[in-house]
């Protein structure tokens, strides 16, 4: 009876310093990784994270402290052959620990320890090893500890570590009256939190490592854009003095053509130099078109991008916008839905809506047969004054319709039928229509069925509405 008492009594005091000496770790273990966690825009959170081998030997000091032992080693477990790398220990002298190191390092666990062990590590066991009996194979450096206890570390089902710890053979006979059923417990206990806390070092890394890439293509793309800009500005000067000469050269050779006296072969001399010159002007504009796009779309970028906003009516920017339209698109059918009402007001930048509604048309142009019609109407739905431009082209995937608004993005297999003169096909065309419009407090969007056509519309509140006019302040 007396016995029994002391034996409960030694059990629960066991169990009761088992668990002390858990909660003591777990209260320790916040320290090892809050150095790479950072909630706030203070300098931690350009801190670099720990490193592994830094949490693995804080982890092996913490641990070694509340268990009652010579020293502890946490080992991380490589793929594909289980192959040793030493994340941290505690308990040996620099010397024993750089063996322990040299022994285990990159070494496959296969050769180091008995498969028993490796049996029992992989069904989730303690694994408990007399030295003496079962010495290491590839190795007899015991560092004076003859008793072990090797704990597995498994994440999902997978061994990705061991925690050992390590008993001298002094007063013990053998392996199983070392370790008390409460240190194995609590070694199992300890080889689960040094997987979690080597599972959370590694989340930090990779999310660092994830931070730092994104800062680069950041940077990179700012670098990019910068580029962008500088050229399209620098571009345009040149451009338009090479413009000018062209144009003198065309007017003074128009002039040398109808002075009477020219002899026929002079008049066709004059001829081949006119027609190249003719050409080179028609493709100006392309270039002009392209330089005003990457323009804008840097001015977008750099929050640069002014607008003009006044009072117009919408039926004359959208008649006129169609008759100029109609201009270049010499024998293409287009047809213009007026509205029943004269006059729509809007309060916007006339320029940039006149811009929307050509690139609108341009694409209808551009990605349908020549033969077929473009419609143009525009109507006023409830408080919105709403422009729809609809092709017979050949249709756009529902899958698409969403990306054909992103900058840069080009349909790919939708190909160009009627090339414009002045279109640039940089894929920027609809991204600036979208933040011209949205910049008016408008909408966009396309109907499209693969086949039968588009839609492209857009809708602008109308001026007693629209947040920005100055009737509403
Ligand atoms: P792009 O300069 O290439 O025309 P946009 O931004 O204007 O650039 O259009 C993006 C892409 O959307 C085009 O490359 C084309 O693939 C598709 N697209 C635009 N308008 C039409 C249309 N009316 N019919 C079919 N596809 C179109």
């Amino acid at each position: 009876m007396f016995r029994d008492t002391t034996e409960q009594y030694h059990q629960s005091h066991h169990t009761l310093q088992a668990f002390t000496s858990l909660l003591t770790l777990v209260e320790a273990l916040s320290t090892i990784t809050e150095q790479g966690e950072s909630t706030s825009h203070t300098e931690a959170e350009n801190a670099p994270p720990i490193t592994l081998s830094a949490a693995g030997k804080s982890f092996a000091e913490i641990a070694q402290q509340v268990l009652d032992c010579s020293y502890v080693a946490v080992i991380a477990l490589d793929p594909p052959d289980e192959r040793q790398r030493l994340l941290g220990s505690s308990g040996l002298s620099e010397k024993e620990a750089q063996i322990l190191h040299e022994d285990t390092d990159q070494t496959p666990m296969a050769q180091y320890v008995h498969e028993n062990v490796i049996t029992q590590l992989h069904n989730d066991q303690v694994a408990e090893m007399d030295l003496k009996l079962q010495p290491f194979l590839a190795t007899s450096s015991t560092h004076g500890a003859r008793f072990r206890l090797v704990a597995p570390m498994t994440l999902h089902g997978q061994l990705i570590g061991i925690f050992t710890m390590a008993k001298i053979d002094k007063g013990y006979h053998n392996v199983q009256s070392a370790y008390t059923p409460e240190e194995r417990a609590l070694a199992k206990g300890i080889a689960r939190l040094a997987t979690q806390v080597i599972e959370r070092v590694r989340l930090l890394q990779e999310r660092a490592e994830a931070k730092v890439k994104t800062q680069k293509l950041q940077e990179a793309t700012r670098r990019y854009e910068d580029c962008l800009s500088t050229a399209s500005h620098e571009l345009r000067t040149p451009l338009t003095t090479i413009k000018g000469n062209l144009q003198l050269s065309q007017r003074r050779i128009t002039a040398l053509v109808k002075r009477s006296e020219q002899t026929p072969e002079t008049l066709a001399a004059l001829q081949r130099v006119e027609n190249p010159l003719r050409e080179a002007l028609q493709n100006f504009g392309r270039l002009e078109r392209m330089i005003s796009e990457l323009l804008d779309y840097s001015r977008i970028q750099a929050d640069k991008f002014l607008l003009r906003k006044q009072p117009w009516n919408m039926v004359e920017i959208v008649r006129s916008a169609v008759e100029e339209a109609h201009k270049a698109m010499d024998e293409r059918p287009l047809l213009f839905t007026a509205p029943v009402q004269k006059e729509i007001l809007i309060y916007a930048d006339k320029d940039r809506i006149s811009d929307v509604i050509h690139n609108y048309l341009t694409n209808a142009h551009k990605y349908s047969p020549i033969k077929l019609p473009i419609e143009v109407s525009l109507s006023v739905e409830d408080t919105l004054a709403r422009v729809a431009v609809r092709d017979e082209g050949a249709g756009i995937e529902p899958a698409e319709q969403e990306r054909i608004w992103e900058r840069f993005y080009r349909v790919p297999g939708i190909e160009v039928v009627e090339q414009s003169l002045s279109d640039s096909n940089l894929g920027l065309g609809l991204y600036l229509c979208q933040e011209i419009i949205e910049l008016h407090h408008g909408r966009v969007g396309v109907q499209s069925t693969p086949g039968q056509g588009s839609t492209f519309w857009f809708t602008l509140p109308l001026a007693s509405t629209s947040p920005s006019s100055p009737q509403q302040g």
